[in-house]
């Protein structure tokens, strides 16, 4: 009887089967595609905070708040500030903006 060295803290040479250890442990990448319907894009729709209309003749003031070109003219005719942060924004420092629409 051949006694076989087994490098296993057990000891146990009775049984002389050997340890099968060799399982395939594939990691399968389960990389379902999530069908999710893309919709379409929508055209982005920005509204003016002081008429709640989508904007007119964007306009921006300088600390970056847009608003329709008559609303926010209209605003600082009557107070000097962006209705929005209250910054002080004059007539000089509104700048027509043309956002990127598909219009
Ligand atoms: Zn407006
Ligand atoms: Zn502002």
């Amino acid at each position: 009887m051949r006694k076989r060295k087994i490098h296993v803290n057990q000891s146990d040479e009775d049984n002389g089967a050997e340890t099968y250890t060799q399982k395939n442990k594939k990691h399968s990448r389960t990389s379902k595609r999530n069908s999710k319907a893309v919709a379409p894009v929508e055209e982005p729709k920005f509204y003016c905070p002081i008429c709640m209309c989508p904007l007119t003749e964007e306009t921006s003031t300088k600390c970056g708040h847009i608003f329709c070109n008559s609303c926010i003219k209209k605003a600082i005719s009557h107070q000097p500030s962006c209705p929005s942060c209250r910054k002080h924004v004059t007539a000089s420092d509104l700048i027509r903006i043309y956002l990127p629409t598909t219009e």
